[in-house]
């Protein structure tokens, strides 16, 4: 198999792409990347070949998805804040850069295609757990575009015929996920914080949840989509409805890291949903046999893969 990963050279794309090397049935990786928010050292030394470009490009898509079997669509710029301060530069990169890998790969002969869409979607809908049939209502402008993503995704299956699976991420960690941009997200933030003995920032009384998924775990779903070819035109969820408080993520890392971490409280986030937390159903009728690795192993791996990467900078 060939298998096309947009923004692989980002945080979940560049350990998808680790993962993929493993398995014999894929017999090349293609990395397709703009480097706005990933970096090229996150697939060094992997088996994979590096296409810089824009998936804005139609004719570059043209040439990386010539021959493929597959496409993983993970480029996005992600983040709320990162859309509230520019909708349209989101907009361009999130939703028209997936109408054009759709299109690619319907011109490419109709490609499986499996993309990244976002809890972000239930926005301020208050039901709990998230269930997919919820109605959407999106809080920010990323929002709005990854739930635009899954339509088209939807949209390309239905007009078509085009086989895909969109999957809803809840919060995804773990290895690879930087601290140092003004983007970064909680759990890298937070370590990086502990380790360097300074104070964790809480944006509210962090008492808001969420469904934290290891990305080791998104990738064994990723992976097991593209072996089994799992064909479905609605979102699926993928999380495993553990549902976590900011403040219940301190102990744990404390823990992991083996350091105190001080709180420090500010005001809380515009577009930020206040509880999250998945129903897995139909991930489970999907993927009966795949297991969540706990949140401690996790952030465990997340401490140790921080430490790794302060000695290699440091000795650099
Ligand atoms: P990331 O920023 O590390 O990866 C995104 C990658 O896409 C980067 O390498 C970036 O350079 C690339 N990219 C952005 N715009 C591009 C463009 N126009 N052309 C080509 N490449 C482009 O983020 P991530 O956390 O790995 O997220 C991957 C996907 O998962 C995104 O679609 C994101 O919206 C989605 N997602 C992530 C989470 C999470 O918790 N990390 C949650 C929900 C959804």
């Amino acid at each position: 198999m060939k298998i096309v990963i947009t923004g692989g050279a980002g945080f979940i794309g560049s350990n998808l792409a680790r993962a993929l090397t493993e398995q014999p049935r894929v017999t090349q990786i293609r990395v397709l990347d703009n480097l706005s928010t990933g970096h090229k050292p996150n697939i060094a030394g992997l088996d994979v070949d590096f296409f810089e470009g824009d998936i804005q490009n139609a004719v570059l898509l043209d040439q990386v998805l010539r021959d493929a079997d597959a496409v993983v669509h993970l480029a996005a710029l992600p983040s709320v804040p990162r859309s509230l301060r520019d909708p349209l530069a989101s907009h361009h990169a999130n939703t028209t850069g997936t109408l054009q890998v759709l299109d690619a790969a319907r011109r490419a002969g109709d490609l499986y295609v499996i993309a990244a869409s976002s809890s972000s979607v239930y926005g301020a809908n208050p039901n709990l757990p998230k269930h997919e049939d919820l109605t959407p209502a999106p809080m920010s402008p990323y929002a709005a575009t990854k739930l635009a993503t899954e339509a088209y995704l939807s949209a390309y299956h239905h007009s078509f015929g085009l086989p895909v699976l969109s999957f809803r991420l809840f919060n995804v960690y773990g290895p690879g996920q930087r601290a140092d941009h003004a983007y970064a997200a909680v759990i890298p933030k937070w370590v990086s914080a502990t380790l360097a003995g300074q104070p964790v920032t809480v944006h509210g009384d962090g008492t808001q949840t969420r469904d934290f998924t290891y990305v080791g775990t998104v990738c064994r779903v990723f992976t097991n989509a593209l072996l089994r070819r799992i064909i479905e035109p609605r979102p699926v969820n993928l999380a495993f409805g553990t549902r976590k408080s900011l403040l219940d993520l301190i102990p744990e890392i404390e823990v992991a890291t083996g350091r105190p971490a001080h709180r420090e409280h500010r005001v809380p986030r515009v577009g930020d949903v206040s509880h999250s937390q998945a129903d897995s159903t139909r991930l489970l009728a999907l993927f009966p046999e795949v297991t969540p690795v706990p949140i401690n192993e996790g952030i465990a791996a997340t401490v140790d893969w921080f430490r790794a990467s302060a000695v290699i900078a440091a000795s650099s």
